[in-house]
């Protein structure tokens, strides 16, 4: 049988919470455990494609600050617009639209950061990261591309029930690598946290998918190389730490004396004025809440930019920490990510139904294990090929 490679990519699927999963993926008995990167997934993917880590790949945080070129350039006039309506949702699906008709292909969201400081700020990835030529470094979509592989490939940017439900349906057929991502659980996670019935019975409804992956291409005549991978782990959140209001009364502020974006679990500073490092770094003190990168820390997390495109200052909270109100919202949620690396449950997985070598044990390995699968792929389909050839219609009944 002609073997076909199916990779279903799950994010925030961490390698923890599946293994609480019982019977989950039986189909699939090898099973790696991933360290992750530092951040989100718009640094965790791009990791994944290209292999490499983001201080190499260029992609860490959605938004970075803006040296020329900024989509969101001109939209600093949105400060004259009265507070009530410049938040309004009108405005941001406005701001949305123009932003995509700048060409912008990527994903982001505005969720709530200050309007009138968009023209601050930069979006890190502009083009479709899920396609060749998509990434400032080769993927595996240009090797897709270079090889000539027949594959078919879903993403976020359409629902994910029809993705899953296309992807049964190619399961088996003509394509040598069909390959989906989907993002629902990481909403839900964020939601209702790690006890989550809704996160549950999802894992649960992947799990089922995979069996039925499984038997599908069988019955079609191919044999399924499954690989079930997440790009990181999800640690629930117990308390939330006010990081703007301990900044408030200083008497340094932003945007003027620095420039600050506030990620769920970061607080990022480009300083302008001087004594406004020391006074912002004397309120946030290195503790239970949080600590401060330096640039050894981010080297080792491979998150260190030469250009300090995503912050000249980095105060990372402690995992379970959420910051309350951020730039990406002023509710609460249940679980987030973000964290250190280190920490348990912020661990990626790749499960798989074909062995996997000792070397792949980070996001950064799997390119290069997928695209040896691609090469045995091939050596399996000429072995086929020269197998059946002289005996055609002969003795093989
Ligand atoms: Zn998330």
């Amino acid at each position: 049988m002609r073997p076909q490679m199916i990779v279903l990519l799950v994010d925030a699927l961490g390698w923890e919470l599946a293994a609480r999963v019982p019977g989950f993926a039986a189909n699939l008995p090898h099973r790696r455990r991933l360290d992750t990167i530092l951040g989100f997934s718009s640094g965790a993917l791009p990791t994944l494609f290209t292999g490499d880590m983001p201080s190499v790949h260029g992609r860490w945080l959605m938004y970075r600050r803006a040296t020329g070129g900024s989509p969101f350039a001109g939209f600093g006039a949105i400060a004259m617009m009265p507070p009530r309506v410049r938040r309004s949702w009108k405005v941001g699906r406005l701001l949305h639209r123009l932003v995509r008709a700048r060409g912008v292909q990527g994903y982001y969201n505005l969720y709530e950061v200050p309007r009138a400081l968009l023209s601050r700020f930069d979006l890190a990835e502009r083009r479709d990261i899920f396609a060749p030529g998509g990434l400032p470094r080769p993927s595996l979509w240009d090797t897709l591309a270079h090889r000539a592989v027949p594959w078919r490939a879903w993403n976020w940017r359409t629902p994910e029930a029809g993705n899953l439900a296309a992807l049964e349906a190619a399961a088996g057929g003509d394509d040598d690598l069909l390959f989906c991502y989907t993002a629902d659980l990481d909403a839900l996670f964020h939601r209702e946290g790690s006890a989550g019935g809704g996160v549950r019975a999802r894992i649960e409804r992947y799990g089922a998918l995979l069996a039925r992956l499984d038997a599908r291409a069988r019955a079609r005549g191919r044999e399924p190389w499954i690989y079930l991978l997440s790009d990181h782990g999800m640690v629930d959140v117990d308390t939330t730490v006010d990081v703007m209001g301990r900044l408030a009364p200083l008497a340094v502020r932003w945007p003027d004396d620095y420039l600050a974006f506030f990620d769920s679990t970061m607080a990022r500073f480009w300083w302008r004025t001087p004594g406004a490092r020391e006074q912002v770094r004397a309120a946030l003190p290195d503790g239970a809440d949080g600590r401060w990168l330096d640039d050894a820390a981010l080297e080792r997390e491979g998150c260190r930019f030469a250009a300090h495109d995503y912050g000249e200052d980095v105060y990372l909270l402690a995992p379970g920490r959420l910051m309350v109100p951020s730039f990406m919202g002023s509710q609460p949620v249940r679980a987030m990510h973000g964290y250190d690396p280190a920490h348990r449950d912020m661990a990626a997985l790749l499960y798989a139904n074909r062995p996997l070598p000792a070397v792949v044990s980070h996001l950064r390995d799997v390119r290069a294990f997928l695209e040896a699968e691609l090469d045995a792929l091939a050596g399996a389909a000429d072995a086929t090929h020269a197998g059946v050839a002289p005996v055609a219609g002969a003795a093989r009944s």
